[in-house]
């Protein structure tokens, strides 16, 4: 393969390039307003009045108050302080034990579900079914006296599932119960308010809007009871200490403000394009779009093929320059297939022959018919080696339910 080969980065549900505009916002913050924020020199406040100015951003942009955004180091970190914070703070006034989730959240939330679990916590964990969606009166069964917190992701990071989230918290405050969301992937692509639309809790993070890695920030609706997540200075009023990481949060800021203020036109870009893939891929025999069509993230593309491997699919596309991902990312590299696949009911077999292939600003049409000229060449040449793919083409395994 030579070096002039077209490269398609279409893993913005992995990561994104840091824009132009949001590089040169954090710049001047490196090595001239570098100062302290909580210093009283004026060194210190030309970086405090730009934090508090973030802070203002990202509250706007989500139909929060300033005093209700904290910044945090990721969108991990942004689920664990919500859902730990917000579960023991229950417990220790109210004595509840209780949690709600979904089968198919992030690991940063599944994984801190479980933490809780050895903790003495019982966790609810909601199907999703077969088109990848919560149903809000399995939520509303699912809700008992003590029941502490509900946590439902508002768009899936592997399906693209948009989850009905403001029907979803509705629910949670009528029964007087906190609802948190991990709306890592909705930023920019679904419109959100968290007022109008009953939010406790929301976590978000920089690097999947086009702002660097490494910067995040919790909306925690003021009178939530939540516990301290980092102990030491009085930065984020006390409750998350540690020197504010100045550069990226006003990148976050930058990147928030542009992601909020063009939801219309993302999806108004991104969709056919969206739409152009999945029906091209749809022509590939035994394709399965994985998700439903309709309740799904405007750049999100997510397929199953029989007799695929997923990991040997990824290795190929590479070669053609385009950059995907089977699988979340953060199991890739182990055999298992990714709970997402298996949540919405999919065989091992099956959800180990998954492609993802997510959109960001970055992407073009031109990108769309270079990967659907590349991808069934690849599938063909992978099935003509598959002995799984003989076998379910002569009828010796049978996954037509799957397709
Ligand atoms: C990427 C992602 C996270 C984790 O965010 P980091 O900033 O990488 O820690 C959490 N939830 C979802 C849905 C994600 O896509």
């Amino acid at each position: 393969m030579d070096n002039s080969v077209r490269k398609v980065y279409a893993d913005n549900a992995a990561t994104t390039a840091v824009s132009e505009e949001v590089l040169n916002a954090m710049l001047p913050f490196f090595r001239e307003n570098y100062g302290n924020p909580s210093s009283l020199y004026s060194l210190g406040q030309q970086a405090k009045a730009p934090l508090e100015q973030a802070r203002a951003t990202v509250a706007q942009c989500l139909g929060a108050k300033p005093n209700e955004i904290y910044f945090t180091s990721c969108g991990s970190e942004s689920d664990n302080w919500a859902i730990k914070g917000a579960a023991r703070a229950q417990r220790s006034k109210q004595g509840k034990t209780h949690i709600i989730t979904s089968a198919f959240e992030h690991h940063a939330v599944l994984h801190t579900c479980q933490a809780l679990e050895r903790e003495g916590f019982t966790v609810t964990y909601l199907p999703v079914h077969e088109d990848g969606l919560v149903r809000p009166q399995e939520l509303e069964a699912a809700i008992t006296d003590s029941t502490a917190l509900v946590t439902i992701m508002y768009a899936n990071n592997e399906i693209g599932t948009i989850q009905p989230v403001p029907e979803l918290a509705a629910i949670c405050k009528e029964r007087g119960v906190l609802f948190h969301t991990d709306a890592v992937q909705a930023i920019g692509n679904v419109p959100i308010d968290v007022k109008a639309q009953n939010i406790d809790m929301l976590s978000l993070s920089g690097h999947k809007i086009h702002a660097p890695k490494g910067v995040g920030a919790l909306y925690i609706r003021s009178g939530v009871s939540i516990e301290t997540f980092l102990d030491g200075g009085a930065q984020e009023r006390g409750r998350r200490a540690g020197t504010e990481n100045v550069a990226e949060i006003v990148g976050l800021a930058t990147a928030m403000k542009i992601a909020a203020g063009t939801v219309e036109e993302r999806i108004a870009r991104l969709t056919p394009m969206r739409d152009k893939l999945i029906e091209g891929i749809l022509k590939i025999e035994r394709s399965r779009l994985n998700g439903s069509k309709e309740h799904r993230l405007p750049g999100n593309v997510s397929f199953c093929f029989q007799g695929v491997e997923g990991e040997s699919l990824l290795l190929l596309l590479d070669m053609y320059g385009i950059s995907a991902s089977s699988g979340s990312a953060c199991t890739s590299g182990s055999l298992d297939p990714s709970h997402v696949l298996l949540s919405i009911g999919l065989p091992h077999e099956v959800a180990h022959g998954s492609l993802r292939l997510s959109f960001g600003d970055y992407n073009t049409m031109e990108d769309v018919d270079y990967i659907l000229e590349v991808l069934p060449k690849i599938i063909g040449r992978l099935r003509n080696m598959s002995p799984l793919w003989d076998a379910i083409r002569t009828g010796k395994v049978n996954y037509d339910e799957y397709m």
